[in-house]
């Protein structure tokens, strides 16, 4: 496993992940249809924000997921997501190094079912 850093456009928003990242998924839900991003799944203990906690704003506040950009630049970076007892960071994988997105084919992740 390894951590990959990443971060907003404009740089005030900073994280980084431990992931293999040999998976990345196209949500079609209304809200990630339309962001058009590719997203990683990691468990949220895996997720750490670097900084810029205070540049974030957060889109949603369902129950099930919560959508955190950048008050700056917009850039949507991760949301929140609750299965259960398993929560999770979906991250955007463009805010990293484009080398992590070169060779994986997405799958569909079926968020238009959750909402
Ligand atoms: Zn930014």
């Amino acid at each position: 496993m390894t951590t990959h850093q990443g971060h907003c456009h404009c740089g005030a928003v900073r994280f980084e992940m431990d992931s293999a990242v040999d998976s990345a998924l196209q949500c079609n839900c209304s809200f990630c249809i339309r962001r058009g991003t590719t997203i990683h799944r990691v468990p949220a203990d895996n997720f750490r924000l670097l900084a810029g906690e205070d540049q974030l704003n957060c889109y949603g506040s369902r129950e099930f997921s919560e959508h955190y950009f950048c008050r700056t630049c917009g850039i949507q970076c991760l949301s929140r997501v609750n299965f259960g007892d398993e929560p999770v960071v979906m991250v955007n994988l463009g805010c990293f190094d484009p080398d992590l997105l070169a060779g994986i084919e997405p799958s569909l992740f079926d968020g238009a079912s959750k909402l």
